[in-house]
C-alpha cells in the first residue's frame, strides 16, 4: 500500500494536486471536504450538524471525523493506497489516523505539504468563489480559515517532520511543474 496525504492551507492547489497523484498512483482520493460538502447537499443529518460550522470556516469537531473515515476506509476494502485531502487537521486526527491505519496493518509513508502564502491563497480564493460559489469562499471566511489552519493544522507539520516523512513543495508555480515536485518526493 501507499498511503499519503497532502496538506497546504485552502487555497494551496491541494485538491488539483491531488487528482493528479490518485490518478498517477491508483489511489483513493479521500477529502473529507467534499464528503460533507456532499452531506450537506444531501441534507444528510450529519450535513445538516456541520453546515453552519463549515460556512463560518471553523473545523468540525474531531470526534465526528473518526467514524466519518472509518466509513470512508471500509468502502474500498481491495485499494492499493490512499490520498488524505484535508485529513487530518488536528493532532487528535492525526492520532485518530494512525491508529485506523494499525487496524489496517498499515501507516503513513510520506506527508506533502504545499506552501502558498496568504496573499495568493486569498487572491485565488475569491477567483474560485467567483466560479464556484463556494458559500465558505467569502473574504471573512477565507481569513478565518486561514487563522484556523496557522493555528489548528500546523503543528501537525512538525509532527511529520519528527517521523521524518514530511516533505515541502512550493505551491507557487505550474500545475505541472508542482506535481512534478511532489512525485520526486513521493
Ligand atoms: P476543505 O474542502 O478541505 O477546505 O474543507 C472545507 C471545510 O470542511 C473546512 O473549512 C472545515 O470546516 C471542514 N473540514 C474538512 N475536513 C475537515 C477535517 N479534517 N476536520 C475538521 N473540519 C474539516
Amino acid at each position: 500500500m501507499l498511503n499519503l496525504i497532502i496538506f497546504g492551507p485552502p487555497g494551496s492547489g491541494k485538491g488539483t494536486q491531488s487528482l493528479k497523484l490518485a490518478e498517477k498512483y491508483k489511489l483513493v482520493h479521500i477529502s473529507t471536504g467534499d464528503i460533507f460538502r456532499s452531506e450537506i447537499r444531501n441534507k444528510t443529518e450529519l450535513g445538516l450538524k456541520v453546515q453552519s460550522i463549515i460556512e463560518r470556516g471553523e473545523l468540525v469537531p474531531d470526534e465526528l471525523l473518526k467514524d466519518i473515515l472509518r466509513t470512508a476506509l471500509k468502502k474500498h476494502p481491495k485499494a492499493e493506497g490512499f490520498l488524505f485531502d484535508g485529513f487530518p487537521r488536528t493532532i487528535h486526527q492525526a492520532e485518530d489516523l494512525d491508529s485506523l491505519m494499525n487496524e489496517m496493518d498499515s501507516g503513513i509513508d510520506k506527508v506533502i505539504a504545499l506552501e502558498v502564502d496568504d496573499k495568493e491563497v486569498v487572491n485565488r480564493l475569491l477567483k474560485r468563489a467567483e466560479i464556484e460559489g463556494r458559500k465558505d469562499d467569502t473574504e471573512d471566511v477565507i481569513r478565518n480559515r486561514l487563522s484556523v489552519y496557522q493555528k489548528q493544522t500546523t503543528p501537525l507539520l512538525e509532527f511529520y517532520n519528527n517521523k521524518g516523512i514530511l516533505g515541502r513543495v512550493n505551491g507557487i508555480g505550474s500545475i505541472d511543474g508542482i506535481f512534478e515536485a511532489i512525485c520526486r518526493i513521493v
